[in-house]
């Protein structure tokens, strides 16, 4: 069975790039009925920080993309890594070495005059005694002759001559092992079928291949995914905007709208642009992602944003709303059902923050009406049509969207004026602005006590 990880390390929170690896590693994992497993590289002790493994652990909360493993955390397998170093070195597939710095800049020098590109000779590979008072570092001992020839799933066939590689630290001299070996022993105990992961990793692929086939471990098949840039074609970073998926969530962005468009940065299936959950595990494949960085653009997920707000279930929708609402100091549950309001914006709100912010009104008067707004449409001219039509509504039997719609045509029709002069000022009065759903869903869903009030204080 197919088995992807997601191996972050807690140096920051989720950003874009690192949930795309991730959710390419889910598909691949659920596309084939196999497992993904979370691994925190924790190794880093200066850099990881409890926090950043939460947001982490938040970020991916947040998109759904579950694990069926872990999460492991590199730190609690140092055990583990110090035995496999024993291994290597009882095998003589790794030695200790007690070159001092000044032995390896020595070195590193001549070479450069040598005009060579400056590596490790491997010249403790047969030392037989220890150096009195030096700490000694471990290193691998990798082939000297060759070629170890990476089969990336994206890239196609890389090859990297092992004359180019020089015998790599896996333990430093207080014997914490290093990066690259933790990896190569995670990537084989959790029995990793496939390594899904950034490009900037490609150049130690061929390392962690050594590794592996010295430990008589069959490699993981790799799929090296490009990166992704800003709109100025640099390395996306906090200049071009959010950067960390948990902004996004704050944002008003469904889940499901940055999958979606993550999915897509890197990957298509012909040309649709929208896509489920269920779609990107039935259409994804691995192979098809492309060699080539992709662009962010944020106007194309606030597109998709909107075209998934609009699509959502509004039951579900309201759930999501409803922390945007109490942050906004509004209790929902006071008032129209969240999941009626909900229906009557989701063709027009983009984010989440959006529709809280046009929603409140159904929840709370408002304070002031929007001075624009109100000295457009509450004009002199206005207000006969309000008092008529607060008359009418005190009257109304039928307080329905329909009732409300005949009434309001009624009342405008019956003064000789278009609907529009009565229907915006009824917008100001009742949602403070001139923008509001339809007006007779809206005043359906506030009641009529409520309407009444607020065209009671517009008309005072
Ligand atoms: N911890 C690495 C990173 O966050 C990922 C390494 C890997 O996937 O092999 O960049």
């Amino acid at each position: 069975t197919v088995r992807t990880r997601f191996a972050p390390s807690p140096t920051g929170y989720l950003h874009i790039g690192g949930a795309r690896t991730a959710l390419y590693s889910w598909l691949h994992a659920r596309s084939h009925g196999g497992q993904f497993v979370l691994r925190i590289e924790d190794t880093d002790l200066e850099r990881s920080t409890p926090e950043s493994v939460q947001a982490i652990l938040d970020g991916m909360g947040w998109l759904e993309l579950d694990w069926d493993e872990g999460p492991y955390y590199q730190t609690q397998r140092f055990d583990r890594y110090r035995e496999v170093i024993g291994q290597l070195l009882d095998a003589g597939q790794a030695y200790h070495c007690y070159c001092t710095r000044e032995e390896l800049d020595a070195m590193r020098e001549e070479q450069r005059a040598r005009g060579e590109k400056p590596r490790y000779d491997g010249r403790c590979r047969h030392r037989t005694a220890p150096r009195e008072g030096v700490e000694p570092v471990v290193r691998f001992r990798s082939p000297d002759e060759g070629e170890t020839v990476v089969d990336d799933l994206i890239h196609g066939r890389v090859v990297f001559q092992n004359s180019e590689l020089d015998d790599l630290i896996i333990a430093r001299s207080d014997g914490s092992p290093t990066y690259n070996f933790c990896v190569v022993v995670d990537d084989w105990d959790m029995g990793i079928t496939d390594v899904i992961r950034g490009d900037d990793h490609l150049n130690n692929t061929p390392r962690q291949i050594q590794i592996l086939q010295a430990l008589g471990a069959t490699p993981p098949r790799y799929a090296h995914v490009p990166m992704i840039l800003g709109p100025d074609k640099q390395k996306m970073s906090k200049r071009h905007g959010a950067v960390s998926v948990v902004q996004y969530r704050d944002e008003g962005y469904l889940p499901d709208a940055l999958l979606n468009y993550l999915v897509r940065l890197g990957w298509s299936h012909g040309d649709q642009e929208v896509f489920s959950r269920e779609e990107m595990i039935r259409y994804f494949h691995i192979e098809d992602v492309n060699k080539a960085a992709s662009v962010f653009n944020p106007e194309k997920l606030l597109w998709l944003n909107a075209h998934h707000i609009k699509h959502s279930d509004p039951a579900q929708l309201a759930a999501r709303l409803r922390p945007f609402l109490q942050q906004r100091g509004v209790d929902s549950d006071a008032g129209p059902a969240l999941a009626e309001v909900v229906r009557t914006q989701q063709e027009r709100a983009r984010t989440l923050v959006e529709m809280a912010d046009n929603s409140l009104f159904f929840y709370r008067a408002p304070a002031a009406y929007e001075p624009k707004d109100a000295a457009k449409h509450l004009t002199a001219d206005a207000l006969p049509l309000l008092e008529a039509v607060q008359q009418a509504f005190e009257a109304l039997e039928d307080w329905s969207a329909p009732a409300i719609h005949e009434l309001v045509n009624r009342v405008a029709e019956a003064a000789g004026a278009k609907l529009g002069k009565l229907a915006q000022p009824l917008r100001v009065a009742i949602a403070g602005r001139a923008v509001s759903p339809p007006i007779d869903v809206t005043l359906a869903l506030l009641g009529r006590a409520e309407t009444l009030a607020r065209l009671g204080r517009a008309l005072h």
